[in-house]
């Protein structure tokens, strides 16, 4: 199916799914453009660290020949883990036993900052493939494609459009109106986490050893990961009602400070000091699936991948290895020469990731599950 090549693609959203696609695509000759929102280049991309799975994220890397630009920009040892209890009382490490580097075994998961992930992946496009600050806000059919509007008044033809928006995705609803459902848990996480963790909050980075740390006590968990420039991101999660978050100003400290001090009260304060020291931005999040039975019908013209097509728990680390395998299947089908049509191959895209995308899923929510029920006693 050749014919690809005459297409404009059009990928909205330039993170880890959209990027590795518009590599994959481009490696095969196609006409491509991501529309990101962020500004520019330079947006600081925050959150918490990745890893990468064998069979998914870096198998998509390998495909894409950028596996040996990971080696040099991944975090050896960070995906060392100390599991403790909400007194951080040690009862898991596998600091000393777990190799450095391991790469081809299917339990070695090498962690990358989402920083350099995204660097490495626009290093590899063609000049001017993403065009920055277009904020994706509709769409309607023109000719056989879509005439894409952005917030910044531009708008642009292409023939096919990718949604690889993330969560809010708004390309989703002109595919299918299926909507997520709240998975029982709660996250707030720390956008810019706390800045120079040794010098701030020593306790924890001790602790931390460069890796990273899952504290479980009561039903709640909190997730801290070591990134390479001396920071820190982490992340608390428990099972609550989704209106309990709303109650609080997230944007005042004071307010965030109340609410860990009441709904984690057993906590020690080592805790609490993460809060404290942080940056001042959090979110909460209030954590979403979509349906593991969500079924759609392909279009000629349009599909998804990505958040936008299985938002999933963060609990079993799929989310972005499921984006960049995505990736490398709907850019395999589209060149597929035994599909009639760019529809037929959209389709079958579209049942391969669905199903995939439904195990991890479940895999992600009976973690999430099982993590926010546990208690660690001695
Ligand atoms: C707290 C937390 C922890 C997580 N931890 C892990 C983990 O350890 N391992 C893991 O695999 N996954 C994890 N995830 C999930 C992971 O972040 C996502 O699954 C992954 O980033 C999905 O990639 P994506 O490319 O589909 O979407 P995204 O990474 O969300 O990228 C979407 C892109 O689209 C852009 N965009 C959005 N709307 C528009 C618009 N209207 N127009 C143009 N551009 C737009 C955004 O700016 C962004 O660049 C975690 C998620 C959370 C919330």
């Amino acid at each position: 199916m050749n014919t690809i090549n005459n297409k404009k693609i059009a990928i909205v959203g330039g993170g880890p799914g959209g990027l590795t696609l518009a590599r994959l695509l481009q490696m095969k000759g196609a006409n491509v453009k991501v529309y990101e929102r962020d500004f520019n280049k330079d947006a600081r991309v925050q959150g918490t660290t990745l890893d990468l799975h064998e069979e998914s994220g870096l198998k998509a890397l390998r495909q894409a020949h950028l596996l040996d630009e990971f080696k040099k920009k991944y975090r050896p040892g960070a995906d060392k883990l100390i599991i403790v209890n909400e007194k951080a009382e040690i009862f898991f490490s596998d600091h000393e036993e777990k190799p450095e580097e391991d790469f081809g075994s299917e339990h070695f998961r090498p962690e990358i900052d989402r920083g350099p992930l995204r660097k490495m992946l626009l290093e590899s496009l063609q000049p001017n493939t993403v065009m920055w600050d277009s904020q994706f806000v509709s769409m309607e059919k023109e000719g056989g494609g879509w005439l894409l509007h952005f917030k910044n008044k531009a708008s642009a033809y292409a023939d096919i459009v990718i949604g690889a928006d993330g969560a809010n995705s708004k390309i989703r609803p002109y595919i299918t109106g299926i909507k997520p459902f709240y998975s029982g848990v709660s996250g707030v996480l720390s956008v810019e986490g706390v800045y120079n963790s040794e010098t701030t909050v020593p306790k924890i980075h001790n602790l931390l050893k460069g890796g990273k740390i899952m504290a479980f006590g009561g039903g709640k968990c909190f997730t801290v990961a070591a990134k390479g420039d001396g920071d820190l991101a982490f992340y608390v999660s428990y099972k609550v009602d989704e209106s309990r978050l709303r109650n609080v100003d997230f944007s005042d400290k004071e307010q965030v400070l109340a609410w860990f001090r009441s709904d984690f009260a057993e906590w020690d304060n080592m805790w609490l000091e993460l809060f404290e020291n942080a940056e001042t931005t959090f979110i909460p999040i209030p954590i979403y699936s979509m349906p593991l039975d969500q079924t759609w019908q392909a279009l000629p013209n349009l599909t998804m991948l990505g958040d936008a097509a299985h938002l999933m728990p963060p609990f079993a680390g799929e989310g972005v290895n499921m984006a960049m395998l995505d990736a490398l299947e709907l850019s395999d089908c589209l060149y597929n020469e035994n599909f009639s049509d760019i529809q037929t191959a959209i389709a079958s895209f579209e049942n391969q990731m669905r199903k995939r995308a439904a195990e991890a899923a479940q895999g992600s929510l009976e973690n999430g599950d099982k993590m926010h029920s546990v208690t660690l006693v001695r």
